[in-house]
């Protein structure tokens, strides 16, 4: 059975109050709502780690994530953050790879291989970004294109290590515009991606890896998003800002 995620992408938001009262919120409304099944992940800015972390406190179901690693394990590397300090002070999962950090940051596939290596190593789970822009989309090429992204900085790794990595499919498009794929189209996508996961490392093992949906998935949406067979959760960028809303896709 694959995990169901549900994961909070805050981006560079909230003051140090304001990620206080939202976590606190979440926390309170998903213990409240009792809900079993699904993993939330909350991606807050660094500074903001370790004290949403004591918020989150033992909550079953509940996970700290942050926004990236460093490529490096440690040293004279100023203003960057390593998978073993995120590890050090009980962060359990990192998004590596997204459009964002591709775009602005100049990220590369190569470089976001060794990034997904660091977490491995230090026992985070990456959410590891992919997707394709709109010239790709309209242009026809989006399937290739976004499974050369999983071939060039994952295919390297082994099927155990391939396992305990989430994927999420994020159309560049889609990202904080209010134009969602379609649930065809995100279904469409995931089971490529799945196949062709697959035709490397087995049926079985793609099975068990969860590719998440992203791109202005919110409160409307996400139902049908999610009822697709290989949509196994959301990376939720502006909609995780609010915990009425994050907690309503949760729902
Ligand atoms: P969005 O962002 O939900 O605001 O579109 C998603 C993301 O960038 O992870």
């Amino acid at each position: 059975m694959r995990k169901k995620i549900i994961a909070g992408n805050w981006k560079m938001n909230m003051t140090f109050d304001e990620g206080q009262k939202l976590t606190s919120e979440i926390v309170n409304m998903f213990k409240d709502e009792n809900i079993q099944d699904v993993h939330i992940v909350l991606n807050p800015p660094f500074p903001h780690l370790f004290p949403v972390k004591k918020l989150i406190g033992d909550t079953p179901g509940v996970y700290l994530g942050a926004q990236n690693c460093s490529d490096k394990e440690s040293g004279a590397f100023t203003g960057e953050v390593s998978a073993k300090i995120l590890a050090s002070f009980g962060a359990q999962y990192v998004i590596i790879g997204h459009s964002e950090r591709r775009e602005y940051f100049k990220e590369n596939n190569e470089l976001l291989s060794v990034k997904v290596k660091q977490a491995l190593e230090h026992g985070l789970t990456p959410i590891f970004c992919c997707g394709e822009s709109l010239e790709i989309r309209e242009a026809g090429t989006h399937e290739p294109n976004v499974k050369f992204q999983l071939t060039d900085s994952l295919f390297d790794l082994s099927a155990d290590e391939i396992k305990k990595v989430v994927i999420a499919y994020e159309p560049i498009w889609a990202i904080g515009t209010g134009k969602t794929a379609t649930s065809d189209q995100a279904q469409e996508m995931h089971f490529a991606l799945r196949r062709h996961l697959g035709s490397k490392y087995g049926k079985d093992v793609a099975a068990e890896i969860s590719i998440l949906y992203g791109g202005s998935m919110n409160a409307g949406n996400a139902a049908d998003l999610l009822s697709k067979p290989d949509v196994d959760g959301g990376l939720i960028g502006g909609a995780s800002l609010k915990s009425r809303d994050f907690i309503e896709i949760v729902k």
